[in-house]
């Protein structure tokens, strides 16, 4: 189980997380929803290490504790992010990219099977293992995002809006994969902005609004939730 209590992320004088709990079991698919600016990324990197929340903080993975571990130790412990706008290196090829992911001592012994398994869940994956990634499509590209943070061997993959800048066909494309990462008991935590899709996806949700929990609930209650309904799009989801 992963769980987060009064988890705050400042800069400077600006408060971007203001005192979030929420938890993610294996196997489970939950989505923070939440627009522009409302702290959904500084969330998701104060999980994976890469910002220090605020003393008082707690993150905690199966009971230990992960707050003030460096990003690549989170990745040991079995946590992966896959930031918003992919991290991706476009001059290396779609295996090299996948190869780099595999580095944290977890993933080291398993790298092949973790490469088949990661090329059953993207075929497309497979077909391209060869090309340079910044010749993809950007749907590509977050395929090749995804399956680096597979090939660390996760517990808990983390997505910074997976869906952004993608055509609603790829969208759909790339939910249907997380599903089947999903189906293997991996804990999934996505924030995003489309409503629609990653409820249709999820278990469970919360709404994060200028850095603060306002909502939660089940997947199916979140969808006909006056205040989300609200939040996003004019009431119109
Ligand atoms: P977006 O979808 O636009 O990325 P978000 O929900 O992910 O939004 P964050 O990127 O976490 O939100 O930003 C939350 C707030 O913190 C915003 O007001 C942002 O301007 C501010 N912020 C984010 N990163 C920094 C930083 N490095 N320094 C100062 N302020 C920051």
């Amino acid at each position: 189980m992963l769980e987060l209590k009064q988890v705050t992320v400042r800069y400077d004088k600006h408060l971007a997380v203001d005192g979030v709990g929420f938890s993610v079991a294996k196997g489970e698919t939950v989505v923070i929803l939440g627009a522009n600016g409302a702290g959904k990324s500084s969330l998701l990197k104060a999980m994976a290490g890469v910002v220090a929340p605020e003393a008082g903080s707690q993150i905690a993975l199966d009971g230990t504790s992960l707050v003030g571990r460096k990003a690549h130790e989170v990745t040991n412990a079995g946590i992966a992010l896959v930031p918003e706008g992919r991290g991706v290196v476009g001059l290396m090829t779609v295996e090299e990219n996948l190869r780099l992911g595999a580095t944290p001592p977890r993933a080291r012994h398993d790298e092949a099977a973790r490469m088949t398994q990661v090329f059953e869940i993207f075929p497309r994956l497979k077909e391209r293992r060869d090309q340079l990634v910044h010749t993809m499509s950007g749907g590509e590209q977050q395929m090749v995002a995804v399956g680096r943070a597979m090939m660390s061997n996760p517990d808990y993959l983390l997505l910074d809006e997976p869906s952004l800048g993608l055509a609603p066909i790829v969208v759909t494309d790339l939910f249907r994969a997380l599903a089947r990462i999903k189906q293997t008991g991996v804990g999934l935590l996505i924030v995003e902005q489309n409503v629609r899709v990653s409820l249709r996806h999820a278990d469970r949700g919360y709404l994060l609004e200028a850095g603060r929990i306002t909502d939660e609930g089940s997947a199916e209650e979140l969808m006909n939730d006056e205040i989300v309904r609200h939040a996003f799009l004019g009431g119109d989801i």
